[in-house]
């Protein structure tokens, strides 16, 4: 497959980085995973957005405008036959002596690629997936796409370690996150949301559920949320580009509600198929 690196599509083999890259050395750098349905973008302004405020978080100068954001997606659309797709973005603050201070002169290092999307399986969908908790050990700008995703990488080992897909993690005593998704939790038909602060990833699912919850009336509350009520709710759901929109049936081996998918879970799952059969 064809890749993009720094102005150029290149086959993947043959694109190279120097190792004094701030990506490779510092992990200086942010990213973007952008879903692609029927070789159309989903929810790409928001991908976009979110792109310019990670590279303002960390005050790497946005390389292109909007309009060559969306040309070099289509282009890296182009380079697959698939017809789902996962376009990976990235860029790190460029090639310098190593100095953790920024470089006088930054040429962000800008790469991209699409590769085939295999949606969740309809196991995963019907039956749900199984979730085990840790704590949130993670630094306290979880709101920036950062490629330094040490802290991500570990809980989702901690989750492969025990055989289940995604971990359910809690900073003092407060649902998180997972290790690359959001978390949903619905109680008494209320859909309940951490808040959108430095502690979480704000994914662009999240404002996708959060629209689909005020089109189909279902309550929803962004706030703190105990570990007391995670174990008292009667759905929980993780949501991501990759992930779509997944039922959690239990949670370190007990099973959540009724340990089924639940009703609130297959109301915004059905917009979710609405949403990308309109694209
Ligand atoms: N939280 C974390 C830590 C993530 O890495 C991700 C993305 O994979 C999400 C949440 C969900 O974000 P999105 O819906 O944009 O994929």
């Amino acid at each position: 497959p064809r890749v993009y690196l720094n102005g150029e599509f290149t086959p993947l083999s043959q694109a190279k980085i120097s190792v004094l890259d701030r990506g490779f050395i510092f992990g200086d750098g942010i990213y973007e995973v952008v879903p692609v349905y029927g070789r159309k973008p989903f929810r790409m302004a928001q991908h976009l957005a979110r792109l310019e405020r990670s590279l303002a978080a960390i005050r790497i100068p946005n390389p292109h405008t909007v309009q060559q954001w969306q040309d070099l997606v289509g282009k890296l659309i182009e380079t697959s036959d698939a017809q789902d797709q996962i376009v990976y973005l990235q860029l790190t603050r460029g090639v310098a002596k190593r100095d953790h201070a920024f470089p006088a002169q930054v040429v962000p290092t800008v790469f991209g690629m699409s590769s085939p999307f295999a949606r969740p399986s309809a196991q995963a969908r019907e039956n749900g997936v199984k979730t085990v908790s840790m704590p949130d050990e993670r630094w306290l700008h979880c709101e920036i796409k950062s490629t330094s995703l040490l802290g991500n990488v570990l809980a989702r080992q901690f989750a492969a370690d025990r055989d289940v897909p995604e971990v359910v993690m809690f900073r003092d005593g407060h649902l998180s996150e997972g290790s690359s998704s959001n978390v949903w939790v619905v109680k008494d038909g209320r859909l309940l949301a951490p808040l959108k602060d430095n502690l979480i990833l704000e994914g662009i699912r999240y404002g996708f559920i959060e629209d689909m919850a005020a089109a189909r009336g279902i309550p929803l509350e962004m706030r703190q949320i105990s570990r007391a009520e995670v174990d008292a709710a009667d759905e929980l759901m993780l949501s991501s580009a990759t992930k779509e929109i997944l039922p959690v049936v239990s949670l370190d081996g007990k099973p959540v509600g009724n340990g089924r998918p639940g009703p609130v879970y297959a109301r915004l799952r059905e917009g979710y198929d609405e949403a990308i059969a309109r694209l």
